[in-house]
């Protein structure tokens, strides 16, 4: 069916329009510059961003796409997880769209939307062919670090792990800021990190946070390395020396890298599923997929790792799982449904 998904769960505007898994358009509108003077997302700029991006977006969309508004079959949102505000824009427009066009509309879950990208036909960058289940997939982006078993991608997602403080890449951010590099810090850490020594500094991996915050047996927690991390650059600049960049940057990325992928094989180990899918924004992290790539192969373990643009948050994901609910013969979410900012993941259509 022809699906157009709308995305505002973050600081991307995404609208994308699927037909079935055949992707035919994705337009991403990002208001990150707006940010980052803040050095990070503030909700209030973002929910007011989208809602200036949405019509163009839309009409582009549509546009590139060579689609009528009045040829969808349905309307597809995210209504959480998500900043509330920039979720209630995003909501707020879906409805108002199905509505007018007399048209189904479902509300889906922004995480499962991140799995439901690879179904969309690609090239992955690593991997091949359809996507096999049960699988493993590893989300790390600005607002999420989530390990989730997708048995099926309409009905049976669990969820393995989340982290309990920052998400990865918000790590990524404040570390960045630490050295004295702009946001988004994800890249910049990826850059400096290219010419400096990983094993520089031994920074702490895993969970260093209490045990009884743990509700998760695959839980992580980013707040202790962001502190070893300042305390490393603190002491170098009261010895008065300014901090080496590029080795407190290489050794701090592998250790948000080591963590990530020990955690996600540990986890396709111990519930004997030979396959890992990655999403989110932080997937561009070259060393990530590097270390994914390499102790995937030594594990046995298939990697999948879509197209850098299906993995950033989007709105063809958002149509594409719309597209398989649908297949899958669901009724649609009628009107009922608000923005949840924390829509659980075993909720897959709200
Ligand atoms: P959400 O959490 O809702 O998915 P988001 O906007 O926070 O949304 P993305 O846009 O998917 O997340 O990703 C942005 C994050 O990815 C930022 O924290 C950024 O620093 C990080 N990032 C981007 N490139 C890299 C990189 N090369 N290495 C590490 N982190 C990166
Ligand atoms: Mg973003
Ligand atoms: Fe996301």
């Amino acid at each position: 069916s022809l699906v157009l998904g709308i995305e505002t769960s973050c600081d991307e505007t995404g609208i994308g329009i699927v037909r079935g898994n055949e992707l035919l358009a994705n337009v991403i509108a990002s208001s990150m510059d707006e940010h980052a003077r803040y050095g990070g997302v503030v909700p209030e700029i973002a929910a007011r961003a989208h809602l200036e991006a949405l019509t163009p977006a839309i009409r582009e969309a549509l546009a590139t796409a060579g689609v009528a508004l009045d040829e969808l079959d349905a309307i597809a949102v995210t209504s959480g997880p998500g900043l509330a505000g920039a979720l209630m824009v995003g909501v707020g427009a879906a409805k108002a769209l199905a509505v007018s066009l007399g048209k189904p509309l479902y509300a889906v879950n922004h995480l499962v939307g991140h799995v439901g990208a690879d179904v969309l036909r690609h090239d992955p960058l690593v991997g091949e062919g359809a996507l096999e289940l049960p699988t493993i997939a590893l989300l790390v982006s600005g607002g999420h670090t989530s390990l989730l078993l997708v048995r099926d991608l309409v009905s049976d997602v669990e969820l393995l792990g989340e982290t309990i403080d920052d998400a990865a890449g918000e790590a990524f951010d404040k570390v960045a800021r630490l050295l004295g590099l702009p946001y988004p810090g994800g890249p910049e850490i990826d850059r400096a990190a290219a010419t400096g020594d990983p094993a520089a500094y031994r920074f702490p991996r895993g969970l260093t946070a209490p045990k009884d915050l743990v509700r998760h047996r695959f839980d992580f927690s980013f707040s202790g390395l962001k502190t070893a991390v300042a305390r490393t650059v603190e002491a170098s600049r009261d010895a008065g020396i300014e901090p080496p960049v590029a080795d407190v940057a290489a050794s701090f990325r592998e250790a948000v890298v080591d963590v990530l992928v020990t955690k996600a094989l540990d986890a396709c180990r111990e519930l004997g599923v030979p396959r890992l899918l990655l999403g989110g924004g932080v997937i561009a992290n070259r060393r990530l997929r590097e270390v994914a790539a390499e102790r995937c192969a030594a594990a046995g373990v298939t990697l999948r790792i879509p197209p850098l643009s299906l993995c950033t948050d989007n709105g063809a994901m958002i149509a594409a799982l719309a597209a398989q609910l649908i297949a899958a013969g669901h009724a649609p979410s009628g009107l009922g449904f608000g923005a949840d900012s924390t829509l659980p993941v075993t909720t897959i259509q709200a």
